[in-house]
């Protein structure tokens, strides 16, 4: 498996090698499947998904007792990439020309690129979580349902980060109006005359 960092990360962006992007501690295979066109036209820009690409994330959380003093129980949130896994398709149709081909490339670099920013922003909500200061609470009941209280609050952070990621970025299609280090090419499909 060749392993591609944030600066390598073009190299994975081809669906002829089975790859994975390493983000930290963290890395997160590029799948790919294939889909058959009638003709580069029908990649059209779609802003309601993330067109050819998609990031799944799973995070779990646990909750750390730090100590056990006079005012109670006391303890703070990890959070944990549980599963990362970025899929990708890879598109074909007949009498690809070579200028099709180059822009299937470009397609496939700004949707990796996209998709890396769903891991990146998820690094980033976990980091702050995890920077979160220690609860407490009287018992150990107590202690264990506002652990679980704010292990539900990190999940829809989670989710809602992913959400404004994706409003920022318009799922890619504007992505070079993001700040660094998430900017990069958008994934607008540029089609060679004829669509092929
Ligand atoms: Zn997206």
């Amino acid at each position: 498996m060749l392993l591609c960092t944030v600066l390598t990360f073009a190299m994975c962006a081809d669906p002829s090698v089975e790859g994975a992007i390493t983000l930290g501690d963290l890395t997160v295979p590029v799948v790919w499947s294939h889909a058959r066109v009638n003709s580069c036209v029908e990649l059209g820009a779609q802003s309601t998904q993330d067109g050819a690409g998609l990031t799944r994330l799973e995070t779990g959380w646990q909750s750390s007792q730090t100590r056990e003093s006079s005012e109670g129980y006391a303890g703070h949130l990890i959070v944990r990439v549980l599963d990362a896994r970025i899929e990708l398709t890879s598109y074909s149709w007949d009498r690809m020309t070579a200028a099709g081909g180059a822009a299937l490339q470009r397609i496939y670099r700004a949707t990796l690129w996209h998709e890396i920013g769903h891991v990146r922003t998820l690094l980033e909500s976990i980091d702050a979580i995890n920077a979160e200061p220690d609860f407490s609470a009287p018992t150990p009941d107590a202690y264990t349902a506002l652990a679980k209280a704010h292990g539900d609050a990190a999940a829809a952070r989670v989710n809602a980060d992913q959400v404004a990621y994706d409003r920022a970025a318009e799922h890619g299609l504007r992505q070079d109006t993001l700040p660094p280090p998430l900017a990069g090419p958008d994934t607008v499909v540029n089609c060679p005359s004829g669509g092929r």
